[in-house]
């Protein structure tokens, strides 16, 4: 069923795939040239891994390059973080730009002359409207606009004042240069958009060189045009800026002609994708930064656990449509197990402990057993963990007086405990609250692996650790962030944040643990997957949940 990346069955191309196979063959194209182009205000989400993948997926196929671009034409303080992060999010998903790394800033200069050129054939003109005066102007869907005071401005006149304009002559906001294309156009973003608008503000790249920045759309399609950019993807909201995306290119006289296409974005239930409402979380601390593991970003995902096989495989997964949709946030995480059953090593931890002393084990004894780190990959090896006197067992995995559909722990009963022995519980002591403080069992030495010499079967196998040798981890459990399916819909999403989204408990677990190097996601057996969290350190572990061992809304089987 899983696919590795972009390994599509020729019948399962999707649209995008099947309009570049029909530009190669017809000549149009010889090779292809894609783009990613992130805006650095913010952090990059699993919704911009959709588009990293197929971006950078289609190069890697047909092959052709992918451009990595920096759509910095809003500068912001926050833009060198924010840059890094992006660049750090790309390179971990597994692409490579090579040297493909713009930045729209690049073409500043160029973009104005552009801008000259179109005042020169009497398309874009000053305006000396302010903000509020052009959305009057601007017209409604069902009204046309109306035209500027100021369209008819010659080439003189207009070449001047944007000249004034970029040498800082005029107040930021007071002006700006927009495109003469058509007031009564259907299509409001053809209504004569913004080209430059004033702005003082310091660039991270270009410093205080300007004081006029391009807007996004004369930007964006010129840039593309300026890299040679074959095919440019992007979010269905942009369709209806396609025609001035071509408009721009056409009137400029620019040679290259870039083919817009959009394709849906990723919505995900029980999760927010627009970066406003994400910084809003960490702004106002609901989450602890960009990268807490309840957030949809990819560092965020990364912190948690998620391997970034699984995210390329949930983007393959989910194919490409031409309609919005939203994919079930269990199909990510169930690409998440996928991928981690393959590669998490296991490894033993008691979540909920009670103790279990082996009456007949010699006090003040211990021994080592040996375990194996991954059935699904024997290249994992084995380690060696401890076994002595007095356990810490899951005390649900002991019942005193159990229903005959309980396999675990009762007394009387015989069980296996993982890698080591059968015991068989034989009483229990309690506090005086009734509490069970612990379990008294037998072990059958001649069964060390965890068989019967006699072939007598055991129904259960529960893991345990070593109380002498057992280290402390604290847990760090994440539930949705949402309670609420699609909180993006709604008016202040910020009503439906779940207050118990994150749970810290602690654990016991096998010693082993604490000397691991490559500290990324394990499995606890019969628990679920956790990932080491940055907030380790020599004597306190810190695990974050990637995913339970199955999901939760379906129903639980009896173990
Ligand atoms: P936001 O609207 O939240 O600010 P954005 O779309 O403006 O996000 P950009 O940095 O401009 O963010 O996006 C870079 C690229 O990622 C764009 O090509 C955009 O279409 C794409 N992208 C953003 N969000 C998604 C999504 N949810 N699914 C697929 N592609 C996306
Ligand atoms: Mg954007």
């Amino acid at each position: 069923m899983t696919k590795e990346d972009n390994q599509a069955e020729p019948e399962s191309r999707h649209f995008i795939q099947q309009i570049i196979d029909g530009d190669l063959e017809s000549g149009k194209h010889k090779t292809i040239t894609t783009r990613f182009p992130p805006e650095p205000n913010g952090y990059l989400h699993i919704g911009h891994a959709k588009s990293i993948c197929l971006n950078f997926g289609l190069a890697k196929e047909f092959p052709g390059k992918c451009h990595l671009r920096f759509d910095d034409t809003n500068p912001s303080k926050e833009d060198v973080e924010f840059v890094e992060s992006i660049k750090e999010d790309v390179k971990w998903l597994g692409w490579d730009w090579n040297d493909n790394l713009f930045h729209a800033s690049d073409y500043f200069e160029k973009l104005y002359d552009f801008a000259v050129t179109l005042i020169k054939k009497e398309k874009a003109y000053v305006c000396d409207l302010n903000a509020e005066e052009v959305r009057e102007y601007r017209g409604t869907l069902t009204e046309p606009g109306n035209d500027c005071p100021t369209r008819n401005r010659t080439v003189e006149e207009n070449l001047e004042l944007f000249q004034q304009m970029r040498d800082g002559v005029f107040e930021d906001g007071s002006k700006t240069l927009r495109a003469k294309i058509d007031m009564a156009s259907p299509n409001i973003n053809m209504r004569d958009p913004a080209l430059y608008r004033i702005r003082r503000a310091h660039h991270d790249r270009t410093g205080d060189k300007w004081c006029i920045y391009p807007m996004y759309d004369f930007t964006h399609c010129l840039s593309d045009a300026i890299e040679g950019i074959t095919h440019s993807l992007c979010s269905l909201e942009f369709q209806d800026h396609r025609p001035l995306y071509d408009w721009v290119i056409d009137e400029t006289g620019i040679e290259c002609h870039p083919q817009q296409i959009e394709f849906a974005r990723l919505n995900l239930s029980y999760t927010v994708m627009s970066k406003r409402k994400l910084r809003q979380l960490v702004e106002e601390n609901i989450v602890k930064g960009w990268d807490d593991p309840r957030m949809p970003t990819i560092s965020g995902m990364r912190r948690r656990g998620y391997p970034a096989q699984a995210i390329r495989n949930f983007c393959d997964k989910i194919g490409l449509a031409k309609r919005e949709n939203t994919i079930e946030l269990a199909l990510l995480e169930f690409c998440v197990r996928e991928s981690l059953n393959k590669t998490a090593n296991r490894h033993m931890g008691v979540f909920n402990p009670v103790k279990l002393v082996i009456t007949n084990y010699p006090e003040g004894e211990s021994e080592t057993l040996e375990a194996i780190n991954n059935p699904e990959d024997e290249t994992a090896g084995k380690r060696s963990i401890p076994f002595s006197r007095e356990l810490y067992i899951e005390r649900d995995d002991f019942m005193e007086d159990a229903p005959k559909k309980f396999f675990r722990m009762a007394p009387g009963r015989e069980v296996r405990l993982r890698y080591a022995y059968l015991v068989t519980c034989q009483s229990v002591v309690k506090d005086d609250a009734g509490e069970i403080t612990e379990i008294h069992c037998t072990y059958d030495p001649e069964t060390k692996g965890g068989n019967a010499p006699d072939g007598r079967k055991v129904k259960s196998t529960i893991h345990w650790v070593s109380a002498e040798h057992a280290v402390d981890a604290e847990i760090r459990n994440y539930e949705l962030l949402f309670t609420e399916e699609s909180p993006e819909a709604k008016e202040n999403f910020l009503e439906f944040v779940n207050k118990d989204s994150l749970n810290i408990g602690s654990a016991k677990v096998e010693p082993y643990v604490s000397t691991i190097e490559n500290k990324g996601t394990l499995q606890f057996e019969r628990i679920g997957y956790y990932a080491f969290d940055p907030d380790s350190h020599s004597d306190k572990l810190v695990f974050n949940r990637t995913v339970p061992l199955r999901d939760p809304s379906k129903k639980a089987k009896g173990k």
